[in-house]
């Protein structure tokens, strides 16, 4: 059984958090501490630590992830100018809290992509 994490106490509203969307498969809020004008974490309301823990069953799960993504950015504004998604893994792709999480990234040119 994997370790729950901030994430699962925001998701039941045990702590405070900006929340800009909910529904039965996923939530949205606000990253604290924003590395851009929009700066939104999308996560599954079910506990999946890594992209490495993902399963068929959850392919519904990480569609809405998308589709919330897709009208979050259309909220935001960023729609037209673009924005970025980024989903880390583990240690060498810098996660540090094991719930997955999309980054829903803009407001700003955000360069090339970063790897290393
Ligand atoms: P990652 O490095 O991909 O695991 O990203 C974790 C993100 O969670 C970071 O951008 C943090 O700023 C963000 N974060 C951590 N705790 C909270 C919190 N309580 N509310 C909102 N965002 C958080």
């Amino acid at each position: 059984m994997a370790e729950e994490t901030i994430f699962s106490k925001i998701i039941r509203k045990e702590i405070p958090a900006d929340i800009v969307y909910e529904d039965e498969l996923v939530t949205a809020f606000r990253d604290i501490s924003p590395r851009a004008p929009t700066h939104i974490l999308i996560i599954p309301n079910k506990l999946i630590p890594t992209v490495n823990d993902v399963t068929a069953d959850d392919e519904a799960t990480m569609g809405r992830m998308f589709t919330v993504a897709r009208k979050l950015a259309e909220q935001e504004g960023v729609s037209e100018d673009g924005y970025r998604l980024l989903v880390n893994c583990n240690k060498h792709g810098g996660q540090e809290v094991y719930h997955i999480h999309m980054h829903l990234v803009g407001g700003r040119p955000l360069g090339p992509m970063l790897v290393g």
